[in-house]
C-alpha cells in the first residue's frame, strides 16, 4: 500500500476502503471484563530494570498483578528465574521478550507474548543482536570519549552486570558521574540522534523478528506505538506490513501513551484488525514510566490480546 504524498481527504476516503476489507474481530463474551492485573510488558535486570526477576515478580504480586509477562530487551535469560518466582506466589507469568527491530532506519521494538525461549532461531537471532549491543555499545563510548567523557564504557557495563547492555545502562553512569540529573535529561542530552553518545546501529528486520515470534508459537504485539516519530503515512503502512507477516497485536495501554494515545491506537487497532494489548513497561523505581498495578482499562471496542488464553481463564477463576 503506498500512501505517501496523499492528502488528508484521500486518506480519509482509504480508510474507509480499505478497512472496510479487513475483517473485524469478534469479541469472546467470557473474556475478562476487568484487566487492571494483567501486565504484559516489563523489565528485570537481565534487560535494563533494576529488579531481579524474582524480586520484579514479587513486585507485580504485591501491586495486585495477577498475569506478568516479563518482556526483556533481547533476552529471556529472565524468564526461569521469574518463572519459579511467580509459582511460589500464584502469579501466572507470561514468556515474553521486547525485541529490537530496525524498519526504514527507524527502531521498532516489538514484544513477543507467550514465546517458547528455547526455540533456536529464536534463541539464536537473540545472540546476534545482544552481540549488536556490545559493539554498540564500544561505539557510543568511542563517541562519548571525543565529546571528553572517559570510562562510559566500563561505567555502563558495571550497571549492565550479565545482561544486556543498552542506553540506560550509559544513562546511569552518565547520572552517576553528574552529567545530569535524571534519565530524562541524559537521554535528551547525550543518548538520542545528534548527541555525543548516539550511535547509528542496525536491529533485527521485522520480518525476523516476527518469524521468531510467531514460529516459536508466541503473539507479535507492537510496542508503544506512539513512541515512534514517524507520521500517519509511516505508521499505517507499518500497521499493515506487520499484520501482513502474522502481527496480532498492538500496544493500546501503555506506560508512555497519553490518553489520547490511547484513543488513537484503539481505532489504529480496530482499523487494521489488530487486536489491544496493555503494559505499563516497569523498570523499576525511578526508571519506569509506570507503577505496575495501576493501567487503565483499554478503549471500549477493543479486543485484547489474552481473549481465549488459557492462563488467563485460570486467573479469573481465582478472582
Ligand atoms: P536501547 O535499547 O539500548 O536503545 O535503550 C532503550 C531503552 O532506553 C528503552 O527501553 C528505555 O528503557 C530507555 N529510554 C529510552 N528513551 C528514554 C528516555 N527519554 N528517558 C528514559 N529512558 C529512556
Ligand atoms: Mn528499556
Ligand atoms: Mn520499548
Ligand atoms: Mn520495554
Amino acid at each position: 500500500m503506498l500512501l505517501i504524498g496523499l492528502t488528508a481527504e484521500h486518506l480519509a476516503m482509504l480508510d474507509a476502503w480499505y478497512f472496510a476489507m479487513i475483517p473485524a474481530l469478534s469479541q469472546d463474551s467470557t473474556a475478562l471484563t476487568n484487566y487492571s492485573h494483567i501486565d504484559l510488558h516489563s523489565h528485570s535486570n537481565v534487560s535494563d530494570g533494576l529488579l531481579t526477576p524474582a524480586e520484579l515478580v514479587q513486585h507485580a504480586a504485591a501491586h495486585g498483578l495477577k498475569v506478568l509477562a516479563l518482556t526483556d530487551h533481547d533476552d529471556v535469560a529472565g524468564l526461569d528465574e521469574a518463572r519459579q518466582a511467580a509459582d511460589a506466589c500464584g502469579l501466572q507469568l507470561i514468556n515474553g521478550v521486547e525485541i529490537s527491530v530496525t524498519w526504514r532506519r527507524r527502531t521498532l521494538h516489538i514484544v513477543g507474548l507467550g514465546i517458547d525461549p528455547e526455540y533456536p532461531p529464536l534463541v539464536e537471532g537473540l545472540r546476534q543482536i545482544r552481540a549488536g549491543r556490545r559493539t554498540r555499545a564500544e561505539g557510543m563510548a568511542a563517541s562519548l570519549q571525543k565529546a571528553g567523557i572517559e570510562g562510559s564504557l566500563e561505567g555502563a557495563y558495571r550497571y549492565a552486570r550479565k545482561g544486556i547492555i543498552s542506553r540506560t545502562h550509559f544513562a546511569r553512569f552518565l547520572i552517576e558521574q553528574g552529567y545530569a540529573s535524571e534519565m530524562r535529561k541524559v537521554f535528551k542530552r547525550y543518548l538520542v540522534k545528534g548527541k555525543p553518545g548516539y550511535f547509528e546501529h542496525h536491529w533485527a528486520s521485522l520480518e525476523d523478528a516476527l518469524s521468531w515470534i510467531i514460529n516459536s508459537g508466541g503473539t507479535a504485539v507492537i510496542a508503544h506505538p506512539g513512541r515512534y516519530d514517524m507520521g500517519r503515512p509511516s505508521m499505517l503502512e507499518l500497521m499493515e506490513e506487520f499484520r501482513a507477516l502474522g502481527g496480532k497485536a498492538i500496544e493500546v495501554v501503555t506506560g508512555s501513551h497519553t490518553e489520547a494515545q490511547y484513543q488513537e491506537f484503539a481505532r489504529l487497532a480496530k482499523m487494521f484488525g489488530l487486536q489491544a494489548s496493555q503494559g505499563s513497561d516497569y523498570h523499576g523505581q525511578g526508571l519506569s514510566y509506570m507503577e505496575m498495578g495501576r493501567l487503565p482499562s483499554l478503549p471500549a471496542g477493543c479486543v485484547p490480546v489474552w481473549q481465549n488464553w488459557p492462563a488467563l481463564a485460570a486467573a479469573q477463576e481465582q478472582n
